[in-house]
């Protein structure tokens, strides 16, 4: 086990209300694993990631990475990182300095990082770009760039926040193996939030039910399917719409 929470509550204190985002929230993910958390809009699913990515800190419960408290990692040390919803790459920089932009802020940046930043530009199919600007790649590449991105850091655990959400479906398709493909390539562990059913069927491994606010797990259901097989090709699978059915039934009813 990699990343573990337990019974973790979160409550957001404003200057004239309280809202409690997250209760009791218990769930682990395996080294390597691709976890999915699905739940209703504005259920706390974003928060869960902020949790995670230390950018906010439990009101009760505990966060473990490999078995020591989250809380203990500060800085440049920190252990996981958030790929945002939107690509957030900077646009008067070219594709290969967005890539290198962690390790330059964290004043890390060296020779390796540039040897890396161009190996993982040149695996992904982005090598020609490197000297282009945001403005001109497609939006699935502007996505590659900032999961390359967020991949300089080499993060223990990488966090995506609905990250598909700006593409257009077809885009969505593709961006989504290529995201596959590189996280699994990478052998990163992951953890997806969307509100997108399909999307998390095709793409993890097992996925996190969240009821709505305060979100607590409604179930973890393992998808049982060959891990060879692309989203894409997933989706083509004959056990692929009896678990959106069943995760459709848990939102539905709660
Ligand atoms: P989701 O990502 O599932 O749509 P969020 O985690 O963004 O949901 O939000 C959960 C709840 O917490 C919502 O009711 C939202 O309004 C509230 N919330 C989110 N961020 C803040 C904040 N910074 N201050 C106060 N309330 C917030
Ligand atoms: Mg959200």
């Amino acid at each position: 086990m990699i990343l573990s929470l337990q019974g973790v509550t979160f409550t957001y204190q404003t200057r004239d209300a309280e809202t409690k985002a997250v209760e009791d929230m218990t769930f682990s993910v395996e080294e390597g694993e691709f976890v999915g958390i699905v739940g209703p809009s504005g259920c706390g699913k974003t928060t869960v990631l902020n949790l995670l990515a230390g950018l906010e800190k439990p009101s009760d419960g505990e966060i473990t990475l490999r078995g020591g408290p989250l809380s203990d990692y500060r800085g440049r040390e920190y252990p996981i990182a958030l790929m945002p919803q939107h690509d957030q790459l900077f646009e008067w920089r070219t594709i290969e300095k967005n890539v290198l932009l962690g390790p330059e802020i964290r004043r890390t940046k060296g020779e390796s990082h540039v040897r890396r930043g161009r190996e993982l530009l040149d695996k992904y199919g982005l090598k020609e770009f490197a000297g282009k600007h945001p403005s001109e790649l497609s939006g699935g590449m502007r996505q590659r760039a900032a999961l390359i991105r967020t991949l300089m850091t080499d993060p223990d655990v990488l966090l995506l926040d609905e990250p598909f959400s700006a593409l257009d479906f077809q885009t969505r398709l593709k961006v989504c193996d290529d995201v596959h493909a590189i996280i699994k390539g990478e052998k990163k562990t992951a953890v997806l939030v969307s509100h997108d059913i399909s999307e998390s069927i095709s793409l993890c491994d097992r996925i996190v039910v969240l009821s709505k606010r305060p979100a607590h797990v409604l179930e973890v259901i393992t998808i049982d399917c060959d891990k060879r097989l692309s989203p894409l090709k997933r989706r083509e699978s004959g056990s692929f719409s009896n678990y959106f059915e069943k995760i459709w039934r848990l939102l539905e009813d709660k």
